[in-house]
């Protein structure tokens, strides 16, 4: 088991745990996508994939895999908020030859207070000429 403890401060080494938390390096898993050297399969890997890229403050990989409909004009990383992990909670479809499909997760980050939280989000995705693109979001308070 790869230990994870992760801040938004530029990308991790190859070698290191991936963000996401998936047991990986960062260079078996979701760093081919972020450099544009190979799409994710499903859903799920795109949305570690885009966490990752807010780990890294990666704006063009979020943006490209946003889709057009729903993409803002500008991403904003807010200011001191560090990156704890993710936990995917539940998928719905979204494998490597479904149109659509949502994943839920949950964000821990850190306010600069110091202070930790957690978010849970359910996400939307599609999948477009074998690619897949976050569509939008339904946020939900953390209740448990
Ligand atoms: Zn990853």
């Amino acid at each position: 088991m790869v230990k994870t403890t992760v801040a938004n401060i530029g990308k991790p080494q190859l070698t290191e745990a991936c963000p996401c938390q998936s047991g990986r390096t960062f260079g078996q898993c979701c760093a081919p996508y972020l450099a544009g050297e190979a799409l994710p399969p499903t859903a799920e890997a795109l949305m570690r994939s885009r966490y990752s890229a807010y780990v890294c403050e990666d704006s063009r990989y979020l943006r490209k895999t946003w889709h057009p409909t729903t993409c803002p004009p500008a991403i904003h990383f807010s200011d001191g908020v560090r990156w704890l992990g993710l936990k995917i909670l539940e998928t719905d479809e979204g494998k490597a030859t479904d149109q659509r499909g949502t994943v839920k997760f949950r964000a821990r980050f850190k306010l600069p207070t110091g202070q930790g939280q957690a978010m849970v989000e359910h996400s939307f995705f599609q999948r477009m000429q074998e690619r897949w693109f976050y569509v939008g979001e339904v946020v939900e308070s953390d209740k448990d």
